[in-house]
């Protein structure tokens, strides 16, 4: 169930309605918006009746028929802008988020080189496994914290928010430690009781669709984070499993506006393991700019030909800046912003 406040509710009225939801032994999630806030109780089995319609501020109070409730639009009539602290690049607002990296940081030369180059290309986040689900146990598995280490001083050196996947509650302690935004890979969409910690964490979480899952799956995976009061949250495309063998996965771009639809979320799109194919990451990348996506996550190697992962589908720094040449006219036809990679030169040569 949602209350929805009245536009002009005070802080007061939305406090005194969670009170009474949570006395009842529910809980109450406070979802502002543009225009108003949501309250969304979590925790009740059907309808609760506890007069919340007579309460000061209230305009309405309405069962959701989806099996979703905190990540749907009708608890929140703007879209979720993520942000981090001292850092000004967000996800889901008018400036189109892009994410690079490595699959895996190999050392810390290999991550400096490559962050150095997305940087001065102008991405703004930067992505490297610490921790790697292989479909093989004997495949390389990541550096685990000493990857941590290093993405945290390239955070400090090129002034990127960093990212990266954490595959059980041990690893996601380390990743909210030293990360700025842990990634729950495909591998994990479904992974419960790890989404449930994503969402106790004091930190943004992404979220990747699982290798077969539905549109509706993931919003459920993303529901999971956000009933244990973590609310910011950013959906990413990364291909689903199909008879197409032309390619690694299916890129689903159509999962873009059908996602902005239903959920105030932003979504990315990862053309990299959504296609596994390196000369097929620029086209979907133009693709996923014009259909609407909030961002890109894009797979980049200084030497990809000796990389520990994912080689064949990393980018060479030089694809990645023509990439973003590309993809920046796109954002702008669509009305999304870019900043120029000049700005982020002042933070490389600061050092
Ligand atoms: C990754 O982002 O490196 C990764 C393993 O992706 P996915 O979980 O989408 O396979
Ligand atoms: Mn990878």
């Amino acid at each position: 169930m949602l209350v929805v406040m009245k536009a002009h509710a005070t802080e007061r009225d939305i406090a005194d309605v969670c009170e009474r939801i949570e006395k009842a032994g529910f809980r109450a999630h406070a979802i502002p918006g543009a225009q108003r806030t949501a309250i969304g109780i979590t925790g009740n089995q059907g309808a609760v009746e506890l007069g919340l319609e007579e309460m000061a501020g209230v305009a309405e109070v309405i069962r959701v028929s989806k099996p979703y409730k905190l990540v749907s639009r009708d608890a929140r009539d703007s879209n979720t802008i993520i942000k981090f602290p001292n850092n000004d690049a967000t996800i889901g607002g008018t400036e189109f988020a892009v994410v690079a990296g490595p699959c895996s940081i190999e050392s810390r030369e290999q991550a400096f080189a490559v962050a150095e180059r997305v940087a001065a290309a102008g991405a703004r986040f930067f992505r490297g496994g610490a921790y790697k689900p292989r479909t093989s146990p004997y495949a390389f598995q990541g550096l685990g914290e000493e990857a941590l280490k290093i993405m945290a001083e390239i955070r400090d050196r090129f002034g990127l928010i960093v990212i990266t996947e954490a595959v059980d509650n041990e690893s996601l302690e380390l990743v909210e430690k030293y990360g700025d935004m842990i990634q729950i890979g495909a591998r994990n969409m479904q992974n419960f009781s790890l989404l449930k910690r994503a969402g106790r964490a004091k930190k943004p979480v992404l979220l990747k669709r699982g290798i077969a899952a539905t549109l509706e799956e993931l919003l459920m995976a993303a529901e999971y984070i956000m009933s244990e009061g973590n609310y910011n949250v950013a959906l990413c495309e990364r291909g689903v499993r199909t008879f197409a063998d032309h390619t690694r996965n299916t890129l689903d771009l159509s999962v873009v506006p059908a996602v902005q639809r239903l959920s105030h979320l932003p979504i990315l799109v990862d053309p990299s393991h959504g296609t596994g194919k390196r000369n097929k990451v620029t086209p979907l990348s133009r693709a996923a700019v014009a259909v609407g996506a909030d961002g890109l996550m894009v797979e980049v190697h200084n030497d990809p030909d000796r990389a520990l992962s994912d080689g064949p589908q990393s980018l060479f720094p030089d694809q990645f800046d023509h990439l973003m040449e590309e993809v920046r006219q796109i954002a702008n036809v669509v009305g999304r912003t870019m900043t120029s990679p000049a700005v982020h030169s002042t933070a490389n040569s600061a050092h």
